[in-house]
């Protein structure tokens, strides 16, 4: 087994929602109940998460959720470097297979793996980054809500420009305070930059295919949902 969590979880915890979601939310790793249940977002953060997507009128068929490590870390502790560094393949490849709009991460470390930086999430929190083709918008954890209630606003409010975004998205000139990658001290050795010489890589235990050439969008879904292995 190629990484050490995989001998103590329950269930790998690969993501869930649609796969061709505009929204893709990446946490941090699963928790005891997602463990148990094989779907990420399922405990108290999960409820939270539920709110602030019904918030801007969004349940979870809406969007995808993932995280950045797929099995639990044991008692919950924080992802350790070479753990990401593992099994970050997975993640990249799931954006890559759902293409989304928007990539909206949640606490430090998918903030940090996805704009391949170093700079705190404090700092990042607020800004929207232009990576690619698509946006990233930093947010604090829904778990934080637990422990500080007055974070949930500060949540909501990120949510509305969630909405923003959405509604803005054709005409970038209009999203507020969208700004390039290189403004997020990109200086870390992972990311989303990294991402295609991840795909590459011949020890990827998943498939670079691609799938056949579609032409129809319920065609595109059903490959979509294929690959990610959502029947
Ligand atoms: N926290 C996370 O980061 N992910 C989950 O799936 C649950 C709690």
């Amino acid at each position: 087994m190629e990484c050490e969590l995989g001998k103590t979880r329950t269930n790998f915890v690969f993501g869930s929602g649609n796969s061709s979601a505009e929204i893709v939310f990446i946490g941090e790793a699963p928790g005891r109940n997602e463990d148990l249940q094989g779907k990420p977002f399922v405990g108290q953060a999960g409820k939270i998460l539920d709110e602030l997507l019904l918030s801007i009128g969004f349940n979870r068929s809406d969007v995808f959720i993932a995280n950045v490590l797929k099995c639990r870390p044991d008692e919950n502790r924080d992802p350790k470097l070479e753990e990401i560094n593992k099994c970050k393949k997975y993640l990249l490849e799931q954006i890559e297979i759902i293409d989304p709009k928007i990539i909206c991460t949640m606490g430090k470390y998918s903030t940090q793996l996805i704009l391949n930086t170093d700079t705190t999430i404090t700092k990042l929190r607020g800004k929207i980054f232009r990576v690619e083709n698509r946006v990233v918008l930093p947010i604090n954890h829904p778990a934080a809500a637990l422990y500080t209630p007055s974070r949930f606003g500060i949540l909501k409010e990120d949510f509305q420009r969630i909405k923003m975004i959405l509604d803005n998205y054709e005409n970038p000139s209009t999203i507020a305070g969208l700004v390039d990658l290189a403004e997020a001290g990109a200086t870390g050795s992972f990311g989303l930059g990294a991402a295609a010489s991840l795909l590459s890589d011949s020890n990827s235990s998943i498939s670079t295919e691609k799938g056949p050439a579609v032409s129809t969008e319920p065609d595109l879904q059903k490959s979509k949902n294929e690959q990610l292995g959502l029947f």
